[in-house]
């Protein structure tokens, strides 16, 4: 039996939906905005398309306006960049998300640099990189929002404390560091290259992987008493043929040690879909001079 809490970003994400539910019946009422989001997928990778698909379903639930372009595996670059022009002109669309991986003939970075900054939801264009960088308001990523506030359940004030990260994507590692950083923690960041990461992971206070590595993290990297927050989603086929999915941490053996823990599934990965949401909210607001509504502002 676990000793630790077990963060529960399943009924986290599904408060969240339901205070942006309360927002944007606010918003329709009262400004006659409903935010827009459009979805954009090339090719048919099975992951992707149920990705799309729950992100499609939750964009409905929660009253707002969708939008789906599906374009098969050989669509020619062009092609997208012609769709992704058409929909920034949108004025129905206030976020635009293309679902990652592009097919290997496309140039991702040029795509994503082509959507205009003010309706990123994913905050991948490099200007918000960089306020995120520059500590200036802007569009935040996904899954380090999704994270932050999971850790907010368990502890409101983050500072003063040392938080290991392992992995070092654009997607998740460093912009999580950065708003860590901006939680006034001090930040460690593993990757593939460091020198013993048992050693540095064991010095953290808050511990979050996002590596894509099954189990990789057992108690013996842990502190006792840390946080510990698992981004990753393996994949595995257990040892009598099934199929399970699970995170970079070995959750039983590591919740022995750990004060608190997010499960997979279950823990950041719900939040991810309820922070695009909230970051479509965010940019449909300001699009239409629309104060933020303060329960996410
Ligand atoms: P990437 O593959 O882009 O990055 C993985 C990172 O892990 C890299 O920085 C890599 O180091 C590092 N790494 C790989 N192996 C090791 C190792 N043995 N020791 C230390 N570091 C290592 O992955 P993403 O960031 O896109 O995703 C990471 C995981 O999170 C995946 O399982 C993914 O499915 C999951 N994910 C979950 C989301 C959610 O909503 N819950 C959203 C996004 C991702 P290096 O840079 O040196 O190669």
């Amino acid at each position: 039996m676990p000793q630790a809490q077990v963060i529960d970003g399943k009924a986290a994400a599904e408060k969240l939906r339901a205070t942006l539910g309360s927002i944007v019946k606010r918003l329709k009422k009262d400004h006659s905005l409903i935010p827009g989001l459009a979805v954009v997928m090339v090719g048919d990778d099975p992951a992707s398309r149920i990705y799309t698909k729950n992100k499609v379903k939750q964009t409905v639930a929660a009253g707002m306006h969708s939008l789906q372009r599906n374009f098969p595996a050989d669509t020619p670059e062009e092609a997208l960049a012609k769709e992704i022009c058409s929909l920034n002109k949108d004025r129905s669309v206030h976020g635009i998300l293309v679902q990652l991986p592009l097919p290997q003939h496309m140039n991702t970075n040029r795509i994503l640099d082509l959507i205009l900054p003010e309706k990123d939801v994913d905050g991948f264009h490099p200007v918000n990189v960089g306020r995120l960088g520059s500590g200036l308001s802007g569009l935040v990523p996904c899954t380090p929002q999704g994270c932050l506030l999971l850790l907010k359940e368990v502890k409101a004030d983050l500072t003063g404390l040392h938080a290991v990260i392992v992995g070092r994507s654009n997607i998740v590692g460093k912009p999580l560091a950065q708003l860590l950083l901006a939680e006034n923690c001090s930040i460690t960041i593993v990757h593939s290259k460091t020198r013993n990461p048992q050693r540095l992971c064991l010095q953290a206070d808050i511990l979050i992987s996002a590596v894509g590595q099954p189990e990789m993290i057992r108690s013996s990297w842990i502190k006792p008493g840390s946080i510990v927050i698992d981004v990753g989603i393996n994949r595995i086929i257990t040892k009598d043929g099934t199929k399970q999915i699970v995170g970079d941490v070995a959750f039983e053996d590591a919740a022995q040690v750990a004060s608190a823990i997010t499960p997979v599934p279950g823990g950041v990965g719900p939040m991810t879909i309820a922070c695009l949401l909230r970051n479509c909210i965010k940019t449909a607001c300001e699009q239409q001079g629309v104060s933020l509504p303060h329960e996410i502002g």
